[in-house]
């Protein structure tokens, strides 16, 4: 059955990097049977400039009917005045909470070629494979009450609530240990249950799901801060790990760094299992070096291979395309950002030929 995807380019490298993205997704409609239906859309400064809006209504109903949604990035300093809801970035907002997408997947993978982009010690991140996932539409950023207050003696106290609920805990849980099972079977649940309520109410949820549906998979428990030292002592003790909002933030963030390199990283945020998902590089607009012909699409590529893997059902060209990927890497292909000092960078197009070429070799 056909299925449908949203395209979103967004703002700055954003269209750069989504026409390589393209050329692999006309190859494999033409070469692979994907039959994929392609949809465009404006996101960000683009929508605002059209329509006054960072994310129209229209698009937004665009987004829902698709199978699964691809953005580029959004953002940029020509949009810096305008008004806090209608910036570029509150466009993404309202999209991830229009389609309640709670689960937010962040891959930190060594590629073996770009080990030494790191900056910790090859022997260290060689192999490295981990899956953050972080619950994403809950916790400290969203929980009531909030806000600044004036206590009337030059004094002023902020507050913010961290906050879950068991379905809340549940829900994600039930995304990791899914993930999981496909991968190699082991969950790391993070949280402070020494410090926080909330972090003890996390444990006891994911302790009671896993005894009721996943005995299969193991399941240790750490504290979020513990979970930071370890990342970087011992990373590949690791494969899916699941935490809230806040500490999912910084880790995930941690974890990308282990790889080194912002052009190269993926993610997805997914929710209810008939609920597209939507597929993103990490990295955001990069105006600086906007048009230019430098970006990385290698982020935007492997989102689109994310795609494939957990809205499109076509895991087996997913497996193609990383394959791909890592092939070129190993042959020494490289945009600027992952050039160092001993390649000879090339361009945004041309690393996209160089995905299709070692496609069509495969
Ligand atoms: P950025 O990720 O855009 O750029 C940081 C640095 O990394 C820059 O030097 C940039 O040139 C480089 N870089 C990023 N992506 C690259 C790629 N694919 N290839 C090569 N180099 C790349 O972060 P920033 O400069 O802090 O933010 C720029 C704009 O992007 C801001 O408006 C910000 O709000 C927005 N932003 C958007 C998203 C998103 O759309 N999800 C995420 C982060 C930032």
């Amino acid at each position: 059955m056909t299925k449908t995807l949203m395209i979103l380019p967004g703002d700055g490298i954003g269209p750069e990097i989504m026409a390589e993205a393209e050329k692999v997704i006309f190859w494999m409609n033409e070469q692979c049977g994907l039959d994929l239906e392609i949809q465009r859309g404006l996101i960000g400064g683009q929508a605002y400039d059209a329509y006054g809006q960072p994310l129209a209504d229209e698009t937004l109903a665009q987004c829902r009917k698709a199978d699964a949604i691809l953005m580029g990035a959004v953002g940029g300093p020509k949009w810096d005045n305008v008004e806090y809801t209608l910036r570029p970035e509150s466009g993404l907002l309202k999209l991830r909470k229009a389609l309640d997408l709670f689960a937010n997947l962040r891959p930190a993978l060594v590629f073996d070629a770009l080990v030494d982009a790191s900056t910790l010690k090859p022997e260290i991140v060689r192999g490295l494979d981990i899956l953050i996932v972080r619950e994403l539409t809950g916790g400290v950023y969203f929980g009531q009450p909030r806000g600044i207050e004036d206590l009337g003696n030059g004094e002023r106290r902020g507050v913010n609530t961290q906050v879950y609920t068991t379905s809340e805990i549940r829900r994600v849980g039930r995304v990791a240990f899914e993930l999981a099972r496909k991968r190699s079977g082991k969950v790391h649940s993070c949280e402070k249950a020494n410090v926080m309520e909330s972090g003890k109410l996390w444990r006891e949820d994911i302790t009671a799901l896993h005894a009721e549906a996943y005995t299969d998979v193991q399941l240790e428990h750490m504290y979020a801060d513990n979970c930071a030292m370890q990342l970087l002592r011992n990373p590949s003790q690791f494969d899916v790990i699941v935490t809230d909002n806040l500490f999912g933030d910084i880790l995930s963030d941690e974890a990308a760094m282990l790889t080194g390199s912002l052009g190269m990283l993926p993610s997805a945020s997914l929710g209810a299992p008939d609920a597209p998902g939507l597929y993103e590089p990490v990295h955001g607009s990069a105006p600086d070096i906007a048009g230019l012909g430098k970006a990385n699409p290698l982020a935007t590529i492997l989102s689109f291979s994310m795609a494939l893997r957990y809205s499109l059902e076509r895991g087996d060209l997913a497996d193609m395309l990383e394959k791909a990927v890592q092939k070129i890497l190993n042959d020494g292909t490289r945009t600027a950002d992952i050039a160092g000092d001993t390649h000879t960078p090339i361009s945004t197009a041309q690393m996209g030929d160089a995905v299709i070429e070692a496609l069509c070799a495969a």
